[in-house]
């Protein structure tokens, strides 16, 4: 397996992250102001931002997992909606399961998105079906989880998961929400799609291209057979 997630990808994945955000956060916040309050594009926007922003002032050496620890140092306090405390202890927890390795494989990668959405769970409380952004993010690591055992490469098992991520996004539409804002809407909430859903789904199609972005670079073709 020739694919592993150095820095240099984890610093293309937060600035994939913050570039699609920015350009999708009219939509992000029209999906807020259908069952929350309208700021949700705006949040992950400023986060986005300003993990790019602090990133930038790193160490060139830095390691992944301290790279994804400040990224979110810097989402945590530079978003006041609820996703800044929950992406933000998410990202944390995730760079501490990583440590200061220079490499990451599928199974650290797996296993530190796995703790992040752990911790995220813990904060929040969000179980699955209470149409949050936990809906979009559980499938998608189940389904990278699966891709790596039938010996995927890890660009193909992150396109598995971004796809199961959209698909679990898409079904936030008929749930009725039971954490957040939006749950304050009852059965109103239902027949909507859920912005940190797809939020999240966004997040990840960015991790998908900045792993296959290294893949092409270090020659791989991202196939199983690589
Ligand atoms: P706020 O709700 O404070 O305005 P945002 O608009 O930025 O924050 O984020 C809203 C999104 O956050 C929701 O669409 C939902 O996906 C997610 N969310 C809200 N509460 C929770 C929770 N307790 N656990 C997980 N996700 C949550
Ligand atoms: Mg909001």
């Amino acid at each position: 397996m020739t694919v592993i997630v150095t820095s240099q990808t984890v610093r293309q994945w937060i600035e994939e992250s913050a570039r699609v955000l920015a350009e999708q956060r009219h939509l992000l916040t029209d999906l807020d102001s259908a069952i929350g309050d309208a700021d949700h594009g705006v949040n992950m926007d400023r986060g986005f931002k300003a993990a790019v922003a602090r990133v930038a002032s790193l160490p060139d050496d830095s390691p992944p997992g301290a790279i994804i620890r400040a990224m979110g140092a810097a989402i945590m306090s530079g978003v006041g909606g609820s996703s800044g405390p929950l992406w933000g202890s998410a990202l944390r927890r995730a760079g501490q399961d990583l440590g200061e390795a220079a490499e990451v494989d599928g199974a650290a990668l797996a296993g530190a998105l796995d703790g992040g959405v752990q911790a995220m769970q813990r904060l929040g409380g969000a179980q699955p079906g209470d149409k949050t952004m936990v809906d979009a993010l559980l499938p998608a690591i189940g389904a990278l989880r699966a891709g790596l055992e039938d010996g995927r490469s890890l660009a193909d098992a992150l396109t598995a998961a971004c796809i199961a991520a959209e698909a679990g996004r898409d079904a936030t539409i008929p749930m009725q929400a039971r954490k957040g804002r939006a749950s304050y809407l009852g059965e109103r909430s239902i027949g909507h799609l859920d912005p940190g859903a797809t939020s999240a789904a966004i997040i990840l199609r960015a991790l998908e291209a900045a792993v296959r972005a290294s893949a092409d670079g270090d020659g791989a073709n991202g196939d199983s057979a690589s």
